[in-house]
């Protein structure tokens, strides 16, 4: 298994490939077999914080869940424009 931190597409947040998941995947794990996970913090089986593993890209075929960039978390939603 080898852990990447995972390379974001620019108008796009990837989320977590674990059924429910609804957090941000950081992590890229590549099993022996050359499959591609997305995974969140809570879910990779990573030691290594995201920000200290080499940034790669997954494959362009992966399909992946997303939401846009600006989609803001916490419940509230951004003030409407006056
Ligand atoms: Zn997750």
């Amino acid at each position: 298994m080898e852990f990447f931190q995972l390379h974001h597409p620019l108008n796009a947040t990837v989320l977590c490939d674990r059924k429910g998941c609804e957090q941000v995947a950081d992590y890229l794990e590549v099993d022996d077999h050359g499959h591609e996970y997305r995974l969140c913090a809570m879910h990779t089986d990573s030691k290594t914080h995201s920000s200290r593993l080499p940034t790669r890209k997954p494959s362009p075929d992966l399909p992946f869940r997303s939401r846009p960039a600006d989609w803001t978390v916490g419940g509230t939603s951004a003030p409407s424009k006056l």
